[in-house]
């Protein structure tokens, strides 16, 4: 049995191993981290329990009740994972009354057997409830690679239950049950699955760190948009294959500095956010807008033409100039400029268009604000489409008369 011995040992080092890691990267804040390495700790434990400690009852029930938490904890972290409610009473109140079950058979009755399968089962339960309730939100392919390592661990524990009844046989000695082959094999088997877990958390954690890390370099905490960064990445597929044509969109508040001079820094954020979602809910599907800096937006327009996106752009124009903002503290209209260009054959690049759209824009800044300059001199002030449109009831009126 040495080498027995030796692997016994093994098991705990490892699991106590991770364990340490996962608690180290907890320090980082990643709540889950703090269950991952509560269960490997507690899997660890657990595992010391097949040496010879102590009374063979009290280790074979300090035992069992290691192995339980450690998958409370493992499901835990899963929910931690992909932020999932799952109800926590019902799972307490599992564990303890498992716990009373496992004593009375441990301690009264000396079965085996039972309390073999009895903690696979509850462990398989305490594991597969949150699972079940994860798997919907796995749509990464780490997150699927997490849930799948789950998924086995709950059918090997499973597999386990079904195949004590013929293994264990008639012995219910629970000190030689610890020195029986069947107690080494469930060893290695949880130990080769206890690796394939950790690794597929470690994986699944790592994956959604960078994904944090990399949203945070591209999305503007104020608007949610994307900052130019993300504006970059957003368009790179179609600049990687045919080139990107469409039109592009650039806006500023006019006299923005007067907003924050006058009502506060505060007050200016949240018009340049309120802004920033007048723009979000005005575009198209398909569309791309970002906060270039500052109180600067671009809309980036893949399918539309210079008419289209200067209906657009008009269209924003006049419900944000119409806005009341006298319930934020600000008694006065705010309004913005707009320019718009398109991109023009395969050679044109992005910046160039969006240099174009800014001239527009510095046109319509020129022109008196609160105006839509569309590249090819085309441009319209509120009160110029008021007038186009007194001239046409005018004509309309005279064609009648
Ligand atoms: P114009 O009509 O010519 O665009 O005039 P403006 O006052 O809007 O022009 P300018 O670009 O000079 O002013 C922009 C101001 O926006 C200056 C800067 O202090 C302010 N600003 C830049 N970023 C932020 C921000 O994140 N929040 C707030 N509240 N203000 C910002
Ligand atoms: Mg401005
Ligand atoms: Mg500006």
């Amino acid at each position: 049995m040495e080498a027995f011995d030796s692997f016994a040992l093994t098991l705990p080092i490892m699991a106590l191993t991770v364990s340490a890691v996962f608690l180290a990267l907890w320090r980082f804040g990643l709540k889950a981290a703090l269950f991952w390495g509560l269960g490997f700790g507690c899997s660890g434990l657990g595992f010391l329990m097949s040496l010879p400690l102590g009374p063979a009852e009290a280790i074979a029930m300090s035992g069992d009740a290691l192995f339980v938490f450690g998958f409370f904890f493992y499901g835990q972290a899963l929910l931690t994972h992909f932020g999932v409610d799952y109800p926590l009473r019902h799972r307490l109140l599992l564990i303890g009354g498992y716990l009373g079950v496992d004593a009375y058979l441990v301690f009264g009755l000396g079965d085996l057997r039972s309390e073999l399968l009895l903690n696979d089962l509850v462990a398989a339960l305490l594991i597969g409830l949150p699972l079940s309730g994860v798997v919907q939100k796995a749509h990464a392919t780490a997150d699927r690679l997490l849930v799948a390592a789950a998924s086995m661990v709950v059918i090997e524990t499973l597999t386990r239950v079904a195949a004590i009844n013929y293994l264990v046989g008639g012995t219910d000695d629970l000190a030689a049950f610890a020195e029986s082959v069947y107690a080494v094999a469930i060893q290695l088997t949880a130990g080769c699955f206890g690796v394939l877990l950790a690794a597929a958390a470690f994986g699944s954690m790592v994956m959604r760190v960078m994904l944090n890390y990399r949203r945070a370099a591209e999305i503007d905490p104020l608007t949610g948009l994307y900052n130019r960064r993300g504006l970059d990445q957003a368009l790179k597929p179609a600049q990687g294959g045919a080139a990107w044509s469409g039109v592009i969109v650039v806006t500023d508040i006019d006299h923005f500095k007067q907003v924050n001079d006058r009502y506060g820094h505060a007050a200016g954020d949240m018009v340049i956010a309120a802004f920033a979602l007048e723009i979000r809910t005005s575009i198209p599907a398909g569309a791309v807008a970002a906060r270039l800096g500052g109180e600067e937006f671009v809309i980036c327009l893949p399918a539309a033409n210079l008419a289209e996106a200067g209906v657009l752009a008009h269209g924003i124009r006049l419900r944000f100039a119409g806005r009341d903002w006298r319930q934020f503290g600000i008694d006065r209209q705010i309004t913005a400029s707009f320019g718009v260009a398109k991109m023009q054959a395969e050679n044109d690049n992005l910046q160039a268009a969006i240099d174009r759209a800014d001239q527009c824009l510095y046109e319509a800044k020129g022109a008196g604000r609160n105006m839509v300059v569309v590249e090819g001199g085309v441009f319209e002030t509120g009160e110029a489409l008021v007038a186009d449109l007194q001239a046409a009831l005018t004509a309309l009126k005279s064609a009648q008369g």
